[in-house]
């Protein structure tokens, strides 16, 4: 057994406890076959040199040019694996409906718990609502007591509206005929200076009151409830690898083989509970992962994975330079200033 062999076995051993899930024996052998013989995407020698080309090409603190068609380097090629996963939770709720009784039938059906029809086991995040059997009523109109009438909202029951008087826009006063604007004034005299002028209110028709909204006048409701079902989606990634500074932003889009697994427990539900964990759904997928080093003539070292690039040597990319002279231009400035102002003080 090779050592890259046993990397693969490694991987999915550590992405299989990391799901805290159990795939057969016989699935694990078939995966790690799959990848040990799978073609895996290589690099070619053009591809590697122009990677690094580009990569260093957008470095901002770049100090020359390196002709990377001229460096040699080391190509391994090696897996990783993306683990996928995503939690499916659902919430219940009870929510009244209430509506004007007009002679309607009352259902006549046993009780429903909360929980007697499953939960739903669909990895997407919805709501739905059923109406809840047992749950009928017909009783007084809560929101009117049984009267018919609830108080106006716009006159606050009142039966007046008060409005911004149109003559002095809400001040109070006017100007005195033939003064200059504001310079002389006296009071409004059809606001009585009050600024606003009273109405019969609109709404309620100078009653104060307006018919109930929930039982339209009925005064008695027929009255259910309705279950809410609500799902919600949770989901976590970690990579599993054997190289250090991997991070999954490198991994190449193409997926090498998936694996999809779901989970549904079967919970305890307690007729306090309002919400339960429904099921796991898993997804893993392995990476091939290009591993790179670069040597220089001078014998220094740049690591290259997949799309970055980690200088081994910390002194071939030279990046400490270009702090030197940007602090070194720092200073100088404010020397230059330092001297001017004691040039003009003086
Ligand atoms: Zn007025
Ligand atoms: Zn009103
Ligand atoms: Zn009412």
């Amino acid at each position: 057994m090779s050592s890259l062999d046993l990397r693969i076995e490694d991987i999915l051993e550590t992405a299989v406890y990391e799901l805290d899930t159990v795939i057969s024996q016989e699935h694990a052998d078939q995966i790690v076959e799959l990848l040990r013989t799978k073609d895996k995407r290589k690099l070619d020698d053009r591809e590697i040199r122009s990677r690094l080309a580009l990569w260093y090409k957008e470095r901002t603190l770049r100090n020359r040019r390196i002709n990377f068609r001229k460096l040699d380097f080391d190509y391994t090629i090696e897996c990783a694996a993306k683990l996928e996963t995503v939690t499916l939770e659902e919430k219940r709720s009870i929510r009244r409906v209430d509506l004007p009784y007009c002679n309607q039938e009352i259902p006549t059906a046993p009780h429903e718990d909360l929980w007697a029809k499953a939960p739903l086991k669909d990895f997407r995040e919805e709501e739905i609502s059923w109406v809840r059997s047992g749950s009928h009523r017909v009783e007084d109109c809560h929101k009117c007591h049984r009267t018919g009438e609830v108080r106006c909202k716009r006159c606050n029951g009142s039966g007046d509206e008060e409005d911004r008087c149109m003559r002095c826009h809400g001040s109070g006063r006017i100007d005195k005929i033939g003064s200059t604007r504001g310079s002389e004034t006296r009071t409004c005299t059809r606001c009585r200076g009050r600024g606003t002028t009273t109405s019969r209110c609109n709404r309620c028709r100078g009653t104060g009151d307006v018919t109930c909204p929930t039982c339209d006048g009925e005064r008695i409701l027929f009255t259910y409830e309705e279950i809410v079902a609500k799902t919600d989606l949770q989901s976590e990634q970690k990579l599993v690898s054997n190289l250090e500074h991997l991070n999954v932003k490198w991994l190449p889009p193409s997926s090498l083989i998936k694996l999809d697994h779901s989970s549904f427990p079967t919970p305890e539900i307690t007729p306090e509970t309002t919400s339960i964990e429904v099921g796991k759904q898993y997804q893993l997928r392995f990476f091939d992962v290009h591993q790179i080093k670069f040597w220089h003539k001078e014998e220094r070292e740049i690591l290259l994975l997949d799309k970055e690039v980690y200088p081994i040597d910390g002194s071939y990319l030279r990046d400490w330079r270009s702090i030197i002279y940007l602090g070194v231009g720092l200073i100088s400035l404010v020397v230059v200033l330092y001297l001017l102002i004691n040039y003009l003080n003086s």
